[in-house]
């Protein structure tokens, strides 16, 4: 019988490579995606986005529960949340898109292969192979397989990073075991205040968890603009969550029934302080050790592989996506369209490259975190002009309807010309109402175009136009 030989191999099957996937088979390419565990998605459908996102709204609901009494409503002052129902809901929603994408799978005719796959070296007569260690292969059970392919696109993604000295447990956790708890913890000790420890701090204060945000750096969510990091610190602190920024972890000890952690803080007196558990949620490492890197041409640097534009590596026929990218946000939506544009490219189909940015950030706590493109202080190291607008969700009569009244949007937009450099929301829905100006920054429009944009009333939406009216000091609510 005559070899297979792929147009396009993909290791991984994370949001990254099962979208390349997908988009290679609509394309009509012969795919073939390789994934290491016995179901597609990846960290973000089983451990990351999905399973975060369900226990968030969760949250969000027993909020709104404890607050019925705002809303007029009685008999619900004090629900009592079912721990078992709540993680067999989350199960649900993982299992339903896990099989969606089997089924999308077979609907774009991608062949798949349970195993993991490692590139034996350069293509030899344009082909490459990808060797694929099945269960118990390359003994006993059985012989490992060769997939062969034009072009091969890496999507190995990453895993949680892990303090010195410490082994992930029932007691350390890291976003897989914090997923999946028997139940829930009284208290719990979360380091790094970026996405994810955010997320989750918010998620178990919610649920009335005692929680403690311990991080190195000077600010929460750190990579957002300043007065967003000062808007959700004033947010947490409200709720009850210790936050405690320019903070380094000395130590992680088990007690009897928990953890100790001893911590210094800014003010350089030195705190222990005990807990059920400890988040560690420190960044996240590239997964490039073990896949055949060391017999190509590809040199990663601290485990990132570098690509060009179309996502291309130092390999020929080599592509890389998704966490494994050098100097890329770890973000799904990232890996998902760097899989696009790879694909794209094998495909000589007409695609754009990425601009970081343009990339939305998305942090789902509550309120909520959206920003998009420069800050105000990025935007003026790159020597830039700007005009600030900023409006409070204070002044949205949407805002005042849902209870919602915390946090702003602000804009920064360049001073000549008025085009929008950034926009970083913080409050409600700020995850969803980020998108507005995604799309006005990939289309160039400035906060003039988006003042003479008509946005319906009563929304939230509205607080992006008064935003926008801020810039040059009308904004007509507040
Ligand atoms: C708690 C948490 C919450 C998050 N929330 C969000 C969010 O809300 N929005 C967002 O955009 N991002 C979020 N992220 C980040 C997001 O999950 C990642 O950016 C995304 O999953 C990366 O996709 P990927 O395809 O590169 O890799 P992954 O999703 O990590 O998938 C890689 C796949 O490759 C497989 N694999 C690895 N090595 C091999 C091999 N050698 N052979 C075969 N298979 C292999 C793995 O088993 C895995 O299935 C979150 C992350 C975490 C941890």
């Amino acid at each position: 019988m005559a070899e297979t030989i792929y147009d396009v191999a993909i290791i991984g099957g994370g949001p990254g490579g099962y979208t390349a996937a997908i988009r290679a088979g609509q394309w009509g390419l012969k795919t073939c995606l390789i994934e290491k565990d016995d179901k597609l998605g990846g960290t973000c459908l089983h451990v990351g986005c999905i399973p975060t996102k369900a226990l968030l709204f969760n949250a969000e609901v027993y909020e709104h529960l404890k607050a019925a009494k705002e809303f007029g409503i009685e008999g619900v002052e004090t629900p009592k949340l079912n721990w078992a129902a709540v993680q067999q809901r989350k199960n649900k929603i993982v299992t339903k898109h896990t099989k969606g994408l089997d089924f999308l799978m077979r609907k774009n005719k991608v062949t798949t292969v349970q195993g993991y796959g490692r590139l034996t070296g350069p293509a030899k007569d344009g082909v490459l192979t990808v060797e694929v260690f099945t269960e118990g292969g390359g003994g006993a059970a059985g012989e490992n397989t060769f997939v062969k392919a034009k072009n091969v696109i890496l999507a190995t993604g990453s895993e949680a990073k892990m303090l010195p000295g410490l082994e992930a447990d029932s007691r350390v956790l890291t976003n897989i075991e914090i997923l999946s708890l028997n139940a829930l913890p009284k208290s719990l000790v979360v380091v790094g205040a970026g996405a994810v420890g955010v997320e989750f701090a918010s998620i178990y204060r919610s649920f009335d968890a005692e929680v403690t945000v311990l991080e190195a750096l000077p600010r929460m969510v750190p990579l957002e603009d300043e007065e967003v990091s000062k808007e959700l610190l004033r947010a947490f602190t409200k709720k009850g969550i210790a936050c405690h920024v320019n903070t380094k972890v000395e130590k992680v000890e088990k007690t009897k029934t928990g953890i100790a952690v001893t911590f210094t803080p800014a003010d350089g007196k030195q705190q222990k302080l005990e807990a059920e558990k400890i988040l560690i949620a420190v960044g996240r490492a590239p997964r490039t050790d073990n896949i055949g890197l060391e017999k190509t041409k590809i040199k990663p640097e601290r485990g990132f592989i570098k690509t060009n534009e179309w996502m291309q590596t130092g390999e020929p026929g080599v592509y890389a996506i998704g966490d494994i990218v050098l100097g890329m946000p770890q973000l799904a939506h990232v890996g998902s369209m760097q899989g696009i544009v790879a694909v794209a490219k094998i495909a000589s189909k007409p695609a754009k490259p990425l601009n970081p940015q343009h990339i939305p950030n998305c942090t789902y706590c509550e309120p909520q975190i959206g920003s998009v493109g420069l800050s105000e202080a990025k935007a003026k190291e790159a020597g830039r002009k700007v005009n600030i607008g900023k409006f409070p969700f204070a002044a949205n009569s949407k805002a005042s309807i849902l209870g919602a009244h915390e946090g702003f949007i602000k804009v920064v937009s360049d001073a000549q010309y008025g085009e929008i450099l950034g926009v970083h929301i913080i409050g409600p829905s700020a995850t969803e109402l980020i998108s507005e100006a995604v799309a006005a920054i990939e289309l160039e429009a400035t906060a003039e175009d988006l003042m003479f944009t008509i946005h319906a009333h009563p929304t939230l939406a509205e607080a992006m136009l008064d935003a926008m009216n801020s810039v040059y000091g009308v904004a007509i609510n507040a």
